[in-house]
């Protein structure tokens, strides 16, 4: 039985393959896209059907952050022209949301650059907002701000919040290349405090920093033995003034790759494709649906601009595949 075969017989009785068969999934070769796609469009079906997750962000306080993430165009440690402002109003942020909803999105998430929200006034408008998007916002409450303190976080779930994502960006082992301001184990601690409150949680990564294979068979197995709920998947889409800046994008056979190593690690997850999709994958973009994925981010990322909304809710048309709802 080859390693496809093998994949596909665990993954449709919700086992994912192991770190060694992983391996051998990463040696094929890109002439087998065709053979990759024909598996994991299967196994997404068979666990997650025709229905499609459509997340939106806004970015709630931007810039000036203290870590040196090296993707990062809102680190304060480089020159990038991101813009930078502190957390947004209440009436600001409801009203992301309601844009986020007109354009189709089930779920909204607050982000905010920084280690972590702990100023008071800051929790307490994000608790403002939370609970009038509970009232009268049709989507699901998600946010992403930083290594949480459980107390904040659980005053945020008292307020009406649903799902926590924070990613982990790369393996453990390749970690120290991208940032050096805090520890892997924070991040993997804050996914376990949203877990252990049991939220949502999404956390996945960002591909193309200049990690190996192993280093995502290794964040997919960490992201497997965590629990997490969804996997977001970023690709690098470099940033003039950050260390990465001159990083070359992937190739879209191998962005479809990536999708699919996920989809067969962690078969019955979602697993949703969010910034860096346009320029990485270009017009390979329909195709990740038939890697594995099974939701998006619409609209804008955090500093740079996503496709019309309209243009991917036609897509999702086209393919036969439909919007999730409430
Ligand atoms: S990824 Fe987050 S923590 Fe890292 S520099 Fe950017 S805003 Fe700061």
């Amino acid at each position: 039985m080859n390693i496809l075969e093998k994949a596909l017989e665990k993954a449709l009785r919700s086992e994912g393959i192991t770190p060694g068969e992983a391996r051998e999934f990463a040696a094929l070769p890109d002439s087998a896209l065709c053979d990759i796609l024909s598996v994991t469009d299967r196994v997404r079906r068979h666990h997650r059907g025709m229905e499609v997750n459509l997340c939106s962000i806004v970015n709630a306080k931007s810039g000036l952050c203290r870590e040196d993430c090296s993707f990062c165009a809102q680190s304060a440690q480089y020159s990038t022209g991101a813009p930078a402002y502190p957390m947004d109003s209440a009436a600001a942020l409801i009203g992301a949301a309601e844009n986020a909803a007109l354009n189709g999105a089930r779920e909204f998430s607050i982000v905010t650059s920084g280690t972590r929200v702990e100023k008071e006034g800051d929790v307490a408008v994000l608790e403002a907002a939370l609970a009038a998007m509970k009232e009268r916002v049709g989507v699901e409450r998600c946010a992403s701000l930083g290594i949480l303190r459980r107390g904040v976080l659980m005053r945020l779930k008292d307020a009406g919040l649903q799902s926590y994502h924070h990613n982990l960006e790369t393996s453990r082992s390749f970690f120290p290349n991208i940032c050096t301001t805090h520890a892997y184990g924070e991040d993997v601690e804050a996914v376990r405090t949203a877990k252990s409150l049991g939220l949502f949680v999404c956390s996945g990564g960002i591909f193309g920093l200049g990690e190996t294979w192993d280093d995502r068979i290794e964040l997919a197995s960490t992201l497997d033995g965590l629990g997490v709920d969804s996997v977001p998947v970023n690709f690098l889409n470099p940033r003039p003034g950050t260390p990465l800046e001159h990083g070359s994008n992937l190739t879209p056979v191998e962005c479809l790759k990536i999708i699919a190593l996920l989809r067969l690690m962690l078969p019955a997850k979602d697993i949703v494709v969010c910034g860096g999709r346009g320029v990485n994958l270009r017009d390979l973009q329909p195709l990740i649906f038939a890697a594995g994925a099974n939701g998006m981010m619409i609209g804008n990322y955090l500093t740079t601009p996503g496709r019309d909304a309209k243009d991917d809710l036609q897509m999702i048309k086209d393919l036969g595949l439909r919007p999730r709802g409430l």
